[in-house]
């Protein structure tokens, strides 16, 4: 088994591998990554491999602290300082202009680069060991369910790893809140763990609408996405025999009681889903939460699941 407890020893380990252009499982707090060396384009170029993920979709880029963003990026406008400040280390990825050192693959040829500092000790011991930016998408195949738990790493994505550290269950259980802070006007490509709100709050102003289709502000965005291999379906009350989510009481043991409070929500999702998947049903049903700002990222995740 490639899964090994993250200690001191398996941290120096995976820091040589990534330095020797390996790929290594990593926790952080959102969910686990699939880490390469973020300068050496061969490393990159095998994280796209393994996750069968297309080579124009870029990848985000972990730094262990603000002090290394001159490393990837060309330039950091004030509001993206900001930010950075206020929600680093935690789950806030940044769009912002690349460096043009940095390999054409991290970026998937953009001329931007996304990047961010994970709040989790072994991310952030990895990452000063290797002495490397490390660029990491979650651990999942393209399209699929995020693992927010060692073991829920497919054996796929796992063949194609060094060795992946254990840190335990993911305390967010879903990605990065994606700012595109490339240019005057900030928006949200993708809502993560912290809340449109928060990132209002601090910036003191309403963030800009995205106008016209994502897909050309980021690639990477499809309508779906985040699925289990079982077909998700959005109800409003699970049936008795029914294999899913419910805020209700479970009337079977393939049904979950889902926490009304939506980071409570989040950080159990991909666990119980990936679950579920596991015994291969034809559908899992999720009744559907709340449709208000507090349940934006849950919602989107839900939706692109179902798509
Ligand atoms: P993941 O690494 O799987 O959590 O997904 C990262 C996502 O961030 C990508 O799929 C893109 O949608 C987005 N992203 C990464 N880099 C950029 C960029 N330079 N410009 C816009 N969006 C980006
Ligand atoms: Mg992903």
């Amino acid at each position: 088994m490639k899964i090994v407890p993250a200690t001191t020893e398996n941290i120096a380990a995976a820091a040589r591998a990534i330095r020797q252009g390996g790929l290594v499982g990593i926790p952080t707090e959102t969910v686990y990554g699939i880490a390469a060396d973020a300068t050496n384009a061969e490393a990159v170029r095998n994280v796209y491999e393994a996750k069968g993920r297309p080579d124009d979709n870029p990848l985000i880029v972990h730094i262990a602290h603000l002090d290394q963003l001159d490393q990837v990026a060309a330039h950091v406008p004030p509001e993206a300082l900001r930010l950075a400040e206020r929600f680093w280390p935690g789950p806030l990825t940044l769009v912002l202009p690349k460096k043009p050192e940095l390999p054409d693959e991290v970026t998937g040829g953009l001329d931007t680069v996304a990047v961010r500092v994970p709040d989790h000790l072994v991310a952030l011991a990895l990452i000063r060991q290797a002495e490397r930016p490390l660029a990491a998408p979650s651990a999942n195949r393209f399209m699929r369910l995020s693992p927010t738990r060692a073991e829920d790493i497919s054996g796929e994505l796992a063949a194609a790893m060094d060795m992946i550290l254990d840190g335990g269950q993911c305390r967010i259980g879903v990605e990065s809140t994606v700012v595109d802070a490339s240019s005057e006007a900030l928006r949200i490509l993708r809502p993560g763990g912290v809340s449109r709100a928060d990132v209002q709050a601090a910036l003191g102003a309403p963030l800009a609408e995205v106008a016209g289709p994502m897909k050309r502000l980021s690639p990477g965005m499809y309508q779906r996405h985040y699925a289990p291999a079982a077909q998700l379906v959005l109800v409003e009350e699970l049936g008795p025999s029914d294999i899913g989510l419910t805020f209700g009481e479970p009337r079977n043991e393939r049904q979950f009681r889902m926490p009304r409070n939506p980071a409570a929500y989040a950080s159990v999702l991909y666990t119980y889903l990936n679950r579920l998947d596991k015994e291969n049903p034809k559908a899992i049903c999720v009744e559907t939460p709340p449709d208000t700002p507090e349940w934006e990222t849950v919602l989107d995740r839900l939706r692109k699941a179902s798509a």
